[in-house]
């Protein structure tokens, strides 16, 4: 059952390792099914040698349905985010290098570039609670008002989509963005794209998105 989640997750799981945005089990992967239930990876499982039916099936509340195995630890948080967010059916978890540097921080990333006003949005640092906790769970909901993807404070990464494919792509944008905003910073003033070209190029992202489907 969920063939088509199961692959999407196994297929996301493959690219975040393949990438380093994440090592060993750290990060979670989830979509939400047509019929409201949600795909999961499981808890503790290595990436490199997790296979479809090790996925784990739950309702939004975090009642099994089915799987061998328990569901990740941080399932918490994606119950809340499918809960606020109804045009959200992926999420991207991930430990990436250049966004957990923001969330060290604890900067918020501005719409540096065309692709984070595009793709995400102003990425808002939700405020720290420990891993796998309601409290964590409300406040990354929380940043994810107006955005597709939120930095977890002294954490990591969430990023968001309809689908699987943009999800993982907001994921990408947000890590190659933090490392250009940690250069920038570096070297030199960040220029942000002013406000009303920000919402202009939000208007168009759709259109662009769909010629820019990298997979299938
Ligand atoms: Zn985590």
């Amino acid at each position: 059952m969920y063939d088509f989640e199961r692959d999407k997750i196994i297929e996301a799981s493959n690219e975040i390792i393949s990438s380093s945005m994440t090592v060993g089990s750290w990060g979670n992967i989830s979509m939400r099914t047509d019929d409201g239930n949600i795909v999961i990876t499981p808890s503790g499982k290595n990436y490199k040698k997790l296979k479809k039916e090790d996925l784990v099936v739950t309702d939004i509340n975090g009642n099994v349905i089915s799987g061998k195995f328990k569901p990740s630890s941080e399932r918490l948080m994606h119950y809340e985010i499918y809960k606020k967010r109804n045009d959200v059916n992926a999420i991207v978890h991930t430990h990436a290098s250049y966004s957990s540097i923001l969330s060290v921080i604890n900067e918020d990333l501005p719409v540096i570039t065309e692709d984070v006003a595009m793709i995400l949005g102003h990425v808002k640092v939700a405020k720290y609670a420990i891993t796998g906790s309601m409290d964590l769970a409300l406040n990354v909901a929380s940043a994810l008002d107006n955005s597709n993807a939120a930095i977890m404070a002294n954490h990591g990464a969430v990023a968001v989509g309809s689908d699987m494919e943009r999800a993982y792509t907001a994921a990408q944008v947000l890590e190659k963005s933090c490392k250009i905003f940690v250069f920038s910073k570096i070297i030199g003033k960040l220029n942000v794209i002013p406000e009303d070209d920000v919402k202009r190029l939000y208007e168009i992202s759709e259109a662009y998105l769909s010629q820019w489907k990298q997979w299938d």
